[in-house]
C-alpha cells in the first residue's frame, strides 16, 4: 500500500492553524485532524465526570473508555455525545495545557494521530505534531502571529460562536497557554528544524492558504 501523505500544520494558540487546515483540507481532498480538539475533549470529559484534574492516572483511566471522533464537518463527539461546543467552552480552554502536560495521555492521544494519518492523506495540526507525532510528514508548517492579532481573531471568533469573550483577559489567557505549551517536559510547542515558518499577522486566510498550497502542489 502507497504511503499516504501527511501535512503538519504546528503553531501558537490562535495563529489560524485550524481555520488554514480546514480550507486545505477541502481543497487537497485529505482529512483533517484537530488534533487539539482531542485534548479539548479529555479535558472536558474529565470535567464533565468530576474527575480530579491533578490526577493523571484517573484522567488515563478515564481516556481508555472515551472514544473521540472527528467528524469530517468539525463535528467532536465523545462516546457519541455532540461535545462540539462545550469543548471550547471557557472552562475547558483554561484547563487543557495542564492536561495536556501529562505524559501518558500525549502517548494515548498521539497513537490515536497516528492511527489516523496510518489510514488517509491527512491534514492535521497541533503543537507537536512535526516535531513528534509525525516526524516524517512529507510537509511542515510552524504558523505564527502577533500576539495581539491572534487574541482579536479569536475574540471575533468566539462573538460570532456566541460565547462571552473579553479581548484583555483572551490576550492574557492565549499568552498563558503558550507559555505552559511552549515549556512543558514532553513534545513542548516548538519549530520543527525542517519546518516552514509562516507569519500571518498580516495576511489573509486567502492569501495563506495560497502560499501553503503552493509549496504542497509545487
Ligand atoms: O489547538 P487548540 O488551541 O484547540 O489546542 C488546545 C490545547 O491543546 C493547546 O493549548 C495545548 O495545550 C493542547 N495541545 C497539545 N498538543 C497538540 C494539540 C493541542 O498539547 N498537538
Amino acid at each position: 500500500m502507497d504511503k499516504f501523505i501527511q501535512i503538519a500544520i504546528d503553531g501558537p494558540a490562535a495563529a489560524g492553524k485550524s481555520t488554514i487546515a480546514k480550507i486545505m483540507a477541502q481543497k487537497l481532498g485529505y482529512v483533517y485532524v484537530d488534533t487539539g480538539a482531542m485534548y479539548r475533549a479529555i479535558t472536558w470529559a474529565s470535567i464533565h465526570h468530576d474527575v480530579d484534574l491533578d490526577n493523571e492516572k484517573a484522567i488515563m483511566a478515564l481516556l481508555s473508555e472515551t472514544r473521540i471522533s472527528l467528524a469530517p464537518g468539525g463535528k467532536v463527539s465523545v462516546n457519541n455525545v455532540d461535545v462540539t461546543e462545550q469543548i471550547r467552552e471557557p472552562d475547558v480552554t483554561a484547563n487543557v495545557s495542564k492536561i495536556a502536560t501529562y505524559e501518558s495521555i500525549r502517548e494515548a492521544l498521539k497513537a490515536r494521530q497516528i492511527a489516523l494519518a496510518d489510514a488517509a492523506n491527512v491534514i492535521m495540526d497541533g503543537r507537536d505534531i512535526g516535531t513528534h507525532v509525525l516526524p516524517d510528514a512529507d510537509f511542515k508548517f510552524f504558523m505564527v502571529a502577533d500576539p495581539k492579532v491572534r487574541a482579536q481573531r479569536r475574540h471575533e471568533e468566539n462573538r460570532s460562536r456566541g460565547i462571552a469573550s473579553d479581548l484583555v483577559s483572551l490576550e492574557a489567557d492565549i499568552k498563558k497557554r503558550d507559555e505552559m505549551d511552549a515549556n512543558r517536559k514532553h513534545a513542548p510547542l516548538k519549530q520543527a528544524n525542517d519546518a516552514i515558518l509562516i507569519d500571518t499577522s498580516a495576511l489573509s486566510i486567502h492569501e495563506v492558504v495560497d502560499k501553503m498550497v503552493g509549496f504542497v502542489l509545487k
